[in-house]
């Protein structure tokens, strides 16, 4: 089956009030068991990046694992992960980012990409982008250059992919849902 005849929105579960009141969970984890949504989903994803020139994937923790290792294999390259502090066993590079109370650290191994590297991002969802914003400056403060930033799932009321676009980096999606 082609993958965009695949219906991913219907194979994403929306769970109500999780973590909190008003926030309107996108569950993944329904899409990615199902074996025609996981291989539309990871094909769709790759497909605007089969004749691009990329060097590595880099992967948000933790969906980004899933959904970039997958994506990396497909474009027969590596992949990077993308940590949350404390978790990288070498020397990182560590960038801070706005949640919506406090702050929060994600982290790269500090030889994990070359100058010059071409590489491409991918998470699960961008919502207001804070998370996909911190990875860009970790991938740039790294020497890498960055081709695009990839997501199943856009929350555009949220602003993410706009202020991802704000810094010059294409932003490619599948599908959008209303609201938080
Ligand atoms: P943000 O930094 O606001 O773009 O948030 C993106 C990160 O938080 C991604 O890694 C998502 O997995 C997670 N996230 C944010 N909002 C949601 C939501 N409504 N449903 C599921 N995951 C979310």
């Amino acid at each position: 089956m082609a993958a965009d005849r695949v219906d991913l929105r219907s194979l994403i579960r929306t769970i109500p009030d999780y973590p909190k009141p008003g926030i309107q969970f996108r569950d993944i984890t329904t899409l990615i068991a199902d074996p025609v949504g996981l291989r539309a989903a990871v094909d769709g994803l790759v497909l605007p990046f089969l004749t691009v020139e990329i060097d590595y994937v880099a992967g948000i923790e933790a969906r980004g694992f899933i959904l970039g290792g997958a994506v990396a294999h497909e474009l027969n390259r590596g992949f990077v992960p993308i940590r949350k502090k404390g978790k990288l066993p070498w020397r990182t590079i560590g960038q801070e980012y706005s949640l919506e109370y406090g702050v929060d650290t994600i982290e790269i191994h500090a030889d994990a990409i070359h100058d010059g590297a071409r590489v491409l991002l991918v998470d699960d969802l961008i919502a207001t982008g804070g998370t996909a914003d911190a990875a860009i400056e970790l991938i740039r403060r790294s020497g890498g250059e960055i081709v695009a930033a990839a997501f199943v799932i856009d929350l555009p009321e949220l602003g993410g992919a706009s202020r991802i676009a704000a810094k010059d980096v294409a932003v490619h999606t599948l599908v959008s849902f209303e609201g938080h």
